[in-house]
């Protein structure tokens, strides 16, 4: 497989698709800047090996070309990060990028507009009415994906060679982070520096595993975790199922869970997932206390309980102190451990404290020995909350791109280049 490192970029123009999807507030200054940072390694390498790049990127979800998502607010940002003074083509295909593109002269790089200003990125038709009829609509799908065709051939004949180094979109089958690598040799090919990593950071909690193996699930609902938590069974050692997902375990159990978060139509999954471990040996560890509260708010009064004796009217918020030292003795007992969702409402500072000490116990036993992965934006947002991003192994810059690999999914933004 080709890799950034082997290939000479000298004279060479290279297309490197980036996910500077970054947070921007209304004054349209970037908020984190985590995801452009994260890749300006492949593209100093391309300018220091003597070649040019041509960044793509989205932004947002936009619906056609709107202001609030141009990529033209960044340019000054990754120019300071890169080290050079960014280009910028105000489209991403047409006149301005032709000339820009063509003008491009070794160790310059230039940023191209949003790349989903055009349908065609996605693939998917705009524009139709709700209750068009279904021939229109098959029509419609049929014509984007012709079009998207072409577009992807657009953008690649810009470019000598194709970098992915956007993991954040890798589970997209869209113009830009797959289908375009159609166009180009196989080595002239290849993953950045920051998908290299993320894919190997994946492998080593899906297939280089050391044994054991913990996986901490939190979030809020077991709807959307059950992909995930079927397929780490075959896996892990213990599985932590914390958060809101807690209540729906308890109340499956017989447990009293209050007002506590819950999906009643899940119990019966629940229970399936207990049976299926049991069978398979897999420690499920569950809280065994609560922070209760009397009301969804971080200035609610506040008591701590056992989890399946909830009272009426008050909810689970977070882990209680005893499921905390259970859950880090697990933890600091383990070598590999994945953590994605909060044991509680993190955004309420009053119900931090268990997100905190699961962050604080896989700091240690990263310390230790273990390999950590961290993925998902709260769990990313709670570990750089706690500034303890740099004492964990590996924090994931993909949220439904790492679900779905650790899900066992193909992510097409791979597999377009690693076959
Ligand atoms: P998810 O998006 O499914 O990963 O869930 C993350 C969300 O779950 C966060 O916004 C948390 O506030 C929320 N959450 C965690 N624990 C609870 C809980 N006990 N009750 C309600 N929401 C929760």
């Amino acid at each position: 497989m080709q890799t950034v490192d082997k290939y000479n970029f000298k004279g060479k123009k290279a297309f490197v698709r980036v996910d500077f999807n970054v947070p921007l507030d209304e004054s349209f200054n970037i908020t984190n800047d985590l995801r452009i940072s994260a890749a300006i390694p492949t593209l100093k390498k391309i300018l220091n090996d003597g070649g040019s790049v041509i960044i793509g990127s989205h932004l947002g979800r936009p619906k056609g070309v709107t202001e609030k998502y141009s990529l033209k607010h960044i340019q000054n940002r990754v120019s300071e990060l890169l080290g050079v003074n960014v280009l910028f083509a105000n489209d991403c295909i047409g006149e301005d990028a032709d000339l820009k593109v063509a003008a491009l002269k070794p160790g310059e790089a230039l940023l191209l507009e949003n790349l989903r200003f055009y349908a065609e990125e996605e693939g998917k038709p705009r524009g139709l009415a709700e209750d068009a009829p279904a021939e229109e609509v098959a029509a419609a799908k049929k014509a984007i994906k012709q079009s998207q065709k072409e577009f992807a051939k657009k953008l690649a004949s810009y470019a000598d060679a194709y970098v992915n180094d956007a993991f954040g979109t890798a589970h997209r089958a869209h113009a830009s982070t797959a289908l375009m690598a159609e166009y180009f040799a196989a080595a002239d090919k290849m993953f950045g520096y920051l998908m290299t990593a993320e894919v190997a950071a994946v492998e080593k909690v899906l297939k280089n595993i050391e044994h054991p193996f913990t996986a901490i699930l939190g979030g809020s609902k077991v709807s959307s975790k059950i992909d995930i938590i079927q397929n780490l069974l075959s896996k892990v050692d213990n599985l932590i199922i914390t958060g809101g997902m807690t209540y729906t375990f308890t109340k499956a159990v017989g447990g009293k869970i209050g007002n506590s978060i819950c999906e009643d139509d899940k119990l019966e999954v629940a229970l399936q997932i207990l049976e299926k471990a049991a069978e398979q040996g897999v420690r499920i560890v569950l809280a065994v206390d609560a922070k209760i509260a009397d009301s969804f708010s971080n200035d609610a009064n506040t008591s701590f309980c056992k989890v399946d004796e909830i009272p009426d009217g008050w909810e689970g918020l977070d882990i209680g102190p005893e499921t905390e030292k259970i859950y880090a003795e697990v933890i600091q007992q383990s070598r590999t451990i994945l953590w994605n969702g909060p044991t509680g409402v993190f955004e309420f500072e009053n119900f931090t404290h268990g997100s905190r000490s699961v962050a604080e116990a896989i700091a240690e036993a990263t310390r230790n020995g273990a390999f950590s992965l961290i993925g998902g934006g709260d769990s990313v947002a709670c570990i750089e909350k706690f500034g303890l991003s740099k004492q964990v192994s590996y924090v994931s810059t993909g949220g439904g791109a790492l679900l779905e690999a650790i899900e066992g999914k193909t992510l097409p933004g791979v597999a377009a280049i690693y076959q």
